[in-house]
């Protein structure tokens, strides 16, 4: 009887505490969204997603098959020329132009840099070089991601993020380029998304090495977190190390139980929001690092250093879910929908409210935030304009609530190679035409460049 009190009290403080945000977009007029005239407009993309001719993990990845004899990226589709962005940065650096944005995030290819361990490639190096010159000669402000899922073979080989000791090797890549391109780029996002890359790498082997081990998935997301902290160190010890800002990039992934009143959909949504948005952010406000989620994925670490090793947060927003407990399922819950959630073309849904309460959630930092990635696969093209008018809605709205959000990047600047899903999601501002490299401005977009025009300061 006492037990039954208790879950019945536990269900109703939930309910209280933990609110599903819903606003009444009715009310709202998306036609009004206001903007500090100091806030940074931006685009962004990935190398292995844009440039082309990558020889990396992601390349091996894409050409095996998991054990169920599916290949591991739809349809057995590879990046291969990808965007051609290598090529084509001049006149992509014009598109970048032309919708009115002042930031470029754009990722370092590693295993171009470094194909071979510690023998580094000067032309890679210089073409990298010429991109930072020609951004900031059309008064774009060069944003550097300087580990975006991909990196080289031979890293993969000593066991990549499964090793501590291999922390080193990114550590040194990192503190080469700081070294060759600091002079001229302020902005430097460390790691993109240590979650994922851990758990779609090492739990559900969405992303390479496809395995499914939660324990070694525990391992590598602290040992990708502990990279973070330690490149934040070793590039700030460096010649103009000072004057630069250094910050991790991090999605937070919305989770609400699927059915408010049952207790185990409570607990699968705490788990889960524990593992990817919690205990991270914890780290870097206490030096402990600490998640458990028993028989499926667990870590502790602690490193003070973490405390201090951020000078902005990166936040990326795509995903809200409902959580069902699922006793038979492999991770003992199910990713929900509800039957009036917006769909877009990835499993995600529309639900602007998401940014907000994420927002909200990294503010505990104190810290500048600028939004690295949010955007919509959407391969009509019918749903980004109302997409990128509600979640621009609903940043201003944090911003005018005292949060202390700075930027906005759309993800992405154009249509690419979006992982395990190839070629099929559609995300870009431009649409790219794969079998003869065109880019056409979307009708979508229209909403981004628009918003610019009238919020910005020119
Ligand atoms: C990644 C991007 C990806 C985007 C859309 C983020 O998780 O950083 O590389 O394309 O989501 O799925």
């Amino acid at each position: 009887m006492l037990f039954l009190i208790f879950l019945i009290l536990a269900i109703i403080i939930f309910n209280l505490l933990f609110k599903e945000t819903r606003w009444d977009w009715n009310k709202i007029n998306l036609d009004s969204i206001t903007f500090p005239k100091s806030f940074i407009w931006g685009t962004a993309t990935a190398s292995h997603q844009v440039e082309g001719n990558c020889k990396n993990n992601w390349s091996e990845f894409e050409k095996g098959f998991k054990n169920n004899g599916k290949p591991n990226i739809k349809d057995a589709q590879i990046s291969g020329l990808a965007c051609d962005h290598w090529q084509r940065y001049k006149s992509d650096i014009e598109l970048i132009k032309s919708i009115g944005v002042k930031h470029y995030r754009f990722s370092l290819e590693w295993s171009k840099i470094e194909p071979e361990l510690g023998v580094f490639n000067d032309e890679a190096l210089n073409h990298y070089s010429d991109v930072i010159d020609e951004l900031l000669k059309n008064n774009i402000e060069p944003v550097i991601t300087l580990h975006h899922f991909s990196h080289p073979i031979w890293f993969d080989k000593l066991g990549a993020f499964e090793k501590e000791k291999n922390i080193s090797h990114l550590v040194s890549f990192c503190d080469k380029v700081f070294s060759h391109y600091s002079n001229r780029v302020k902005y430097w996002c460390t790691i993109n998304e240590p979650g994922v890359v851990a758990i779609q790498g090492y739990f559900t082997g969405m992303f390479p090495p496809g395995e499914t081990n939660g324990q070694k998935a525990g391992e590598v997301y602290k040992n990708l977190l502990e990279s973070h902290v330690q490149i934040y160190k070793s590039l700030k010890k460096l010649p103009n190390g000072n004057s630069v800002k250094i910050g991790i990039v991090k999605n937070i992934n919305q989770f609400d139980p699927w059915n408010r009143y049952n207790i185990f959909d409570w607990l699968f949504t705490f788990a889960m929001n524990h593992v990817f948005n919690w205990a991270p952010i914890n780290f870097f406000k206490t030096g402990k690092l600490k998640f458990r989620v028993p028989g499926l994925i667990w870590n502790s670490h602690i490193n003070k250093d973490a405390v201090k090793s951020l000078d902005f947060f990166g936040l990326n927003y795509y995903s809200h879910n409902h959580i069902r407990f699922n006793p038979f399922s492999k991770d003992y819950s199910d990713l929900m929908y509800k039957k009036n959630d917006i769909m877009t073309d990835m499993p995600y849904t529309i639900y602007a409210e998401g940014i907000y309460r994420a927002i909200k959630l990294v503010s505990k930092l104190n810290l500048p935030i600028i939004i690295t990635e949010n955007g919509v696969a959407d391969k009509e093209d019918s749903i980004r304009s109302e997409y990128i008018k509600k979640y621009l809605f609903a940043v201003s709205k944090s911003i005018k609530d005292g949060y202390n959000v700075v930027g906005y990047y759309y993800w992405s600047l154009m249509d690419n190679f979006e992982w395990a899903f190839g070629y099929d999601m559609r995300f870009g501002l431009f649409e790219v035409d794969f079998k003869n490299q065109k880019r056409t401005l979307k009708k979508g977009a229209k909403a981004y460049i628009n918003i610019i025009k009238t919020q910005s300061n020119e």
